[in-house]
């Protein structure tokens, strides 16, 4: 059987076998009665697990996103994002579209973060003219910026203007065990200045489905009613969710493998010809770089028919460490890419 590894996305795993065996097994009942046992405990064990009040399971990270900003913000309020997030450039517009929720984006800088300038200055003041802003954003890691961690400080920094203001803080967590692992913390202390958290339970933690959106009980539990009306309540979830207290229990420590692998490729790419990457900026499993060609799709085609997929979105091709990459398959595909960058004889 040809090899393949899947450097595309974390999102690409598949349910290890414990998952698989406590998916048959769960206990289930009606989630939108409340009855799922499963369910609820997976909404009680992220909220433990986050420092929070209460959790709420839902079908993706930007169904948590949107739910968050759906419970924090009425019609005609406004969010503050990054304007590299994920929340405002990959999630269909959906606060808008949905929820007459407009996004104020703001610069986000090499770090990830905001600058807390044009943050203070960015909050409007109670004035007819403007959009309330009713919610910011904070994302961790963030995607666009190489899986770059926000710490404890950066958030806090932003949560003390957040409270200033009375306004919530939300954390777009996809990746946070990823960042907490990195920073060798509890998820709780890392986002503690944080009203919610959306975390993907689908990314590297590898179960098949689903996200958690964590916060007080106010915010959940309106958020419960977001999610309805969005048509996200599902009735015996408990075997979807019985994956996620699986991720959770047996998949956070070995984030650490996954930081290693990316680390291994990113310095490994950095060798080859032709591949222009700074290793050192990859701090936990998203690798970016870029190919200096002009036949990029070829290459990219060429890799794939070679076993190797990677993202290659222009101008950056990506490449993430996860569950079901091995070390031996990080050298591999390092191999592969090392030959064929050469067949296309670059520099
Ligand atoms: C993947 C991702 C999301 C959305 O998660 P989906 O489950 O794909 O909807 C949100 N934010 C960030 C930073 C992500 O990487």
């Amino acid at each position: 059987m040809k090899r393949i590894v899947d450097f595309r996305s974390d999102t690409v795993t598949k349910p290890t076998l414990a998952m698989r065996k406590a998916m048959a097994e769960a206990q289930v009942g009606d989630d939108v009665l409340g009855e799922d046992p499963t369910a609820n405990r997976l909404e009680t064990m992220a909220a433990e697990m986050l420092g929070k009040e209460a959790g709420l399971f839902v079908s993706s990270g930007t169904m948590g996103n949107l739910v968050a900003i759906l419970s924090h913000c009425r019609w005609g309020d406004e969010v503050i994002a990054g304007d590299r997030t994920h929340l405002y450039n990959a999630e269909a517009g959906g606060a808008s579209a949905l929820g007459g929720v407009s996004y104020h984006p703001l610069r986000n800088n090499e770090s990830g973060m905001i600058d807390l300038v044009d943050l203070e200055q960015a909050v409007r003041p109670a004035d007819g003219h403007y959009a309330p802003t009713r919610m910011i954003a904070l994302e961790n890691t963030h995607n666009f910026y190489g899986g770059l961690v926000l710490t404890p400080d950066d958030i806090g920094s932003v949560s003390n203007i957040a409270r200033s203001h009375e306004i919530p803080l939300h954390i777009d967590g996809a990746r946070i065990f990823n960042a907490a692992v990195y920073l060798e913390m509890s998820v709780a202390e890392l986002v503690k200045d944080a009203d919610s958290v959306t975390f993907c339970l689908s990314k590297g933690l590898g179960a098949p489905i689903g996200s958690v959106l964590c916060g007080g009980h106010e915010t959940v539990e309106r958020g419960r009613r977001m999610r309805k009306m969005l048509g996200g309540a599902m009735r015996q979830v408990g075997v979807v969710a019985a994956a996620g207290i699986v991720a959770l229990e047996t998949m956070v420590e070995r984030l650490g493998d996954d930081h290693a692998n990316a680390r291994r490729l990113a310095v490994g790419l950095s060798k080859i010809p032709g591949i222009s990457i700074d290793p050192d900026s990859f701090p936990t499993n998203l690798v970016f770089f870029t190919v200096d060609t002009d036949r990029q799709s070829e290459l990219a085609r060429c890799l794939d028919e070679r076993g190797v997929k990677v993202l290659p979105r222009s101008p950056r091709w990506r490449m993430v460490a996860h569950n079901d990459i091995s070390t031996d398959d990080v050298d591999y595909a390092l191999d592969v890419i090392d030959n064929t960058v050469r067949d296309f004889a670059i520099s």
